[in-house]
């Protein structure tokens, strides 16, 4: 259809130079256009075993309150996070995803006249939620390849990208889709060195993969020494309820006022809040979760080792792996096999491929195809 309105040019500014979110391809569109009917989806981090039993079972008996309006102030879900983190109920800030509490930060404190730090192949919400209000992006380059945390972040360059408009600097952690991470002593050297008016975000996304073995530290430790400190959460990734959206910020309390003002009314469901809260108190399936994880992590890097490639380190639910030639020709030829994986080139991340572990025999089946696309 053709318009003659120049719709983009009434957009805001920033809107204008916008790209939108590229998701991990579904697999109902797989099966759309290839005509597939085996499918194993490797491509956004999902959690193989899905949600708790008893998050089900709370959707399920909340099904029949869908007329009300949900809880606008998530009561129970902040009551069940505060006695598990040991922090006050004032101090969070519940959110449609952890995305939506990005977007919250970022409505909150960025204007056309400031700045948002980050990474170079950092998670890719990061240049939307700060173009979208109309703020500057200033991307820190990362760590060279030959590093001992390849392309991770670089808290030297984060610093060297602070000036008198920096109002955020969002630092994930580990970081999506490299894998990578900051230790205890670099990322509390970092909160030390940042100015005060400067509001740190630390994504935690994949905390709860985390192995106490890595040091990628739990952020809220510093979160009574650092006002300008927030760490974000969600239940998309080891919680298995990607579909519901629902995520969270801790903060301290003045932070988490000024983000619920700008925070829509409802924006949790009502659906999302009870199975976040039942998901909570499943720490079984949370262990089982984390176990499946490490074994399906190992079976990954077992068959990388065995065909030459290299990956970079990951203490998260998926690996980015050196294909050595275009990870993009590699995904294609895998959809023709049934499996998605995600290309990273829009991350600047041309030659790799990020894989998300799956169940074991998900896993088995994604290294079948991808042996058979190397020998190719
Ligand atoms: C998946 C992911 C999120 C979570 O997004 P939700 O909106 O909570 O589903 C946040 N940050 C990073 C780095 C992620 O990879």
């Amino acid at each position: 259809m053709t318009c003659d309105l120049d719709v983009l040019s009434l957009a805001a500014p920033g809107v204008r130079s916008l790209h939108p979110y590229q998701p991990g391809k579904p697999e109902s569109e797989l099966r759309r256009e290839y005509g597939l009917r085996d499918i194993v989806k490797l491509a956004s981090n999902e959690n193989p075993l899905g949600p708790s039993p008893k998050a089900l079972a709370a959707v399920q008996a909340a099904l029949a309150d869908l007329a009300r309006y949900p809880d606008g102030n998530g009561f129970e879900l902040k009551t069940a996070l505060a006695t598990r983190l040991g922090v006050s109920m004032a101090a969070l800030t519940l959110g449609n995803g952890s995305n939506d509490v990005l977007e919250l930060v970022a409505r909150a404190f960025l204007t056309p006249e400031h700045e948002a730090v980050f990474a170079a192949h950092a998670f890719a919400v990061y240049p939307i939620v700060t173009q979208a209000v109309g703020a500057t992006a200033r991307i820190a380059p990362a760590n060279p390849p030959d590093h001992a945390m390849p392309y991770g972040h670089d808290p030297a360059t984060l610093l060297g990208q602070i000036n008198d408009r920096t109002r955020v600097l969002f630092i994930a952690n580990p970081n999506n889709p490299t894998g990578t991470w900051l230790n205890s002593a670099e990322l509390e050297a970092l909160l030390e060195a940042v100015p005060e008016r400067v509001i740190v975000v630390v994504d935690e996304a994949y905390g709860e993969y985390v192995d106490a073995a890595a040091d990628c530290p739990d952020a809220l430790r510093w979160l009574e020494r650092f006002p300008n400190l927030v760490v974000t959460r969600t239940f998309s990734k080891v919680y298995g309820l990607a579909g519901l959206r629902v995520g969270y910020a801790v903060s301290h309390p003045a932070v988490a006022d000024v983000l619920n003002r700008v925070r829509q009314p409802f924006n949790v469901n009502s659906l999302a809040l009870v199975a976040a809260t039942a998901a909570l108190e499943d720490s079984e399936h949370l262990a089982r979760s984390q176990r499946l994880n490490r074994a399906g992590m190992q079976q990954l890097q077992d068959a990388c080792r065995a065909w030459g490639l290299r990956w970079l380190p990951s203490v998260g639910n998926f690996l980015c792996i050196d294909m050595q030639r275009p990870g993009r020709d590699v995904f294609l030829e895998l959809l023709k096999r049934g499996v998605i994986t995600r290309p990273v080139d829009n991350y600047g991340l041309p030659n790799f491929l990020r894989i998300s572990i799956g169940s074991t025999a998900e896993n088995a089946r994604c290294i079948d195809a991808l042996s058979d696309v190397l020998r190719a």
